[in-house]
């Protein structure tokens, strides 16, 4: 059933397990995820990114919104990184169930407005919002510094004051590989738990390990953004294929399933690592 993503993460929260939001951007994709999310009895939350494909927004609104509905667990559709006025408001008219408004790199007082503002519009269409607070960064410039990360005070403010459902927040992962060992802030992770009463979010997942991974969400996080192990693992079959395939004739279906099957395998490990399982 296709859900607000508040209303999956609120439970998370309360129950204290992690929801993988993986990113998607097609068919197969979108398919893969709900069907390991129903194998699993999970919710899943199906992260579209605005940067890329944002073309596409409404035909992938379209084929999400139907496997959504179909499916026998809860179902989020969210724009991840939604940096523009423009892009929420046409996932908001496209169907997503969520959406997240990225103002991380902009000053306090510009994220706090633009948030506040994109939260009223979402909001009269039941649509649920995600923002973040602090600023998480790419992996490849990886620093072992907390001057992005967010900060209790500022959150309690930030919340309050824009009336945001879910918040991701910057304790020390980052976007793709890292440069060097992330080193996670789990006591911020905890202050903030206890700080605020809306979920907590994870963005850069993929490479932080599976131990901090699970500390992270017995310290309070409810959704782990998940974008480049899944992608690892694709290629990874992909390249198997070609050397076991080599002198047989591939054809693309094949090879892309097989792709997809590296998708779900990881994405597979990582619901259970999280322990949605059986928690649709
Ligand atoms: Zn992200």
């Amino acid at each position: 059933m296709l859900c607000r993503m508040d209303d999956i993460l609120k439970k998370a929260t309360q129950e204290q397990y992690g929801v993988a939001a993986p990113n998607v951007w097609n068919l197969e994709t979108i398919k893969a995820a709900v069907g390991i999310a129903e194998k699993l009895k999970s919710p899943i939350i199906l992260d579209y990114g605005e940067g890329g494909y944002e073309e596409n927004i409404f035909e992938v609104a379209m084929i999400a919104k139907h496997y959504g509905e179909n499916a026998s667990v809860p179902v989020a559709i969210n724009l991840d990184h939604g940096e523009t006025f423009k892009g929420a408001v046409r996932a908001i008219k496209a169907g997503f169930t969520s959406i997240m408004v990225d103002r991380s790199s902009r000053p306090f007082e510009e994220n706090l407005k633009d948030t506040k503002e994109l939260c009223k519009i979402a909001h009269a269409a039941d649509v649920s919002v995600e923002a973040e607070l602090g600023h998480v960064g790419v992996g490849e410039e990886y620093a072992d510094d907390n001057n992005s990360f967010t900060k209790v005070e500022e959150a309690q403010i930030f919340v309050k004051e824009t009336g945001v459902d879910c918040l991701a927040i910057a304790v020390g992962t980052a976007h793709g590989h890292y440069a060097g060992v992330p080193k996670l802030d789990f006591e911020r992770i905890t202050q903030l738990r206890n700080s605020l009463d809306i979920p907590l979010v994870l963005h850069g997942g993929s490479s932080t390990g599976d131990e901090a991974l699970q500390k992270a969400i017995k310290s309070g996080i409810s959704k782990v953004n998940l974008f480049t192990d899944l992608s690892d693992k694709a290629i990874d079959f992909m390249k198997k294929m070609l050397e076991i395939e080599s002198a047989k004739q591939i054809n693309l279906i094949d090879f892309y399933d097989e792709g997809i099957k590296g998708y779900s395998s990881e994405l597979e490990r990582y619901i259970r690592l999280f322990g949605s399982d059986n928690k649709a």
